[in-house]
């Protein structure tokens, strides 16, 4: 099915001409297949749009290797005023996120398909990583819930969550910024997503090593010199000295990644 959606975007269509017969039937379902589903849900849907809607994500949504759904929990609403919020019990400051819009929202989703998680932002959370974000861009469908003021009812992350995630230890407006990347982390780690040269292979905290540093023209500028290696077309001794690179970055500003190879 990888391999049909891909072809779909890459591949002229006369690349079907070569499949069994009965395989034709299942075409329209095999076009619309996407490789992964992230439905996002929030108050605030306008402050999700601008940044999954460019770059690398962009680029995966038109590919169809991820279908992303950004939900406004008002269309769940259980009131005339489409309430999102309310005082919290005991009393003291700030607004909470009610239990009914998430719930009914989580529930429709759920009818329509499996979830293999349903993903709580909080800054009390598991800190998202590199390897989280690998794990979590091998699973087929995900909900993110974006939380806002005080935060949401505590009955939903009890019930409903099953994995929370933070971005930080500092607390921010809502989830919507931590959605966001959270699912920019996961997507360019789809198949596809991104060209061979952007390999996520060697980026930071692949193989618990930082990147190392990268240059490009004018090879002098203000007499400040790129590396002569890199001007010596030696790709053997590059990439030596590449990996070296990342070795001793990773020593003196991360020293608490494992080193172990
Ligand atoms: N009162 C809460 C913070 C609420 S901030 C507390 O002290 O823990 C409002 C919302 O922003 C949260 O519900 C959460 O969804 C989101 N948020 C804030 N900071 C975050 C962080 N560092 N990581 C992930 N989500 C965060």
């Amino acid at each position: 099915m990888v391999e049909i959606v891909k072809s779909h975007n890459l591949e002229p269509l006369y690349r079907y001409a070569f499949m069994p017969l009965h395989l034709w039937l299942f075409l329209p379902i095999f076009e619309k297949t996407y490789l992964m589903r992230i439905d996002i849900l929030s108050v605030l849907p306008e402050l999700l749009e601008s940044p999954l809607n460019y770059s690398i994500v962009k680029r995966a949504r038109e590919k169809k290797l991820v279908q992303i759904n950004i939900i406004n929990l008002r269309d769940f609403t259980i009131d005339k005023y489409k309430s999102v919020d309310d005082y919290a019990f005991g009393g003291g400051a700030g607004m909470v996120m009610m239990i009914e819009p998430v719930y009914k929202a989580i529930e429709k989703l759920k009818s329509e398909r499996d979830y293999d998680e349903i993903i709580y932002t909080s800054p009390d959370g598991e800190k998202l990583t590199q390897k989280i974000a690998n794990q979590l861009s091998l699973r087929n469908n995900i909900i993110i819930l974006a939380g806002h003021y005080k935060g949401i009812d505590h009955r939903i992350r009890e019930h409903i969550i099953t994995r929370e995630l933070s971005i930080g230890d500092y607390v921010l407006s809502g989830g919507e910024l931590p959605a966001a990347i959270i699912t920019d982390a996961i997507v360019r780690l789809i198949p596809g997503a991104m060209s061979d040269e952007q390999s996520a292979l060697s980026d930071s905290f692949q193989d618990d090593l930082l990147a190392p540093p990268v240059y490009t023209r004018p090879a002098v500028f203000n007499n400040w010199k790129v590396p002569d290696i890199l001007l010596s077309g030696n790709t053997r001794e590059i990439e030596k000295w590449r990996h070296e690179q990342s070795v001793e970055r990773t020593r003196l500003l991360r020293p608490d990644l494992s080193l172990d190879e």
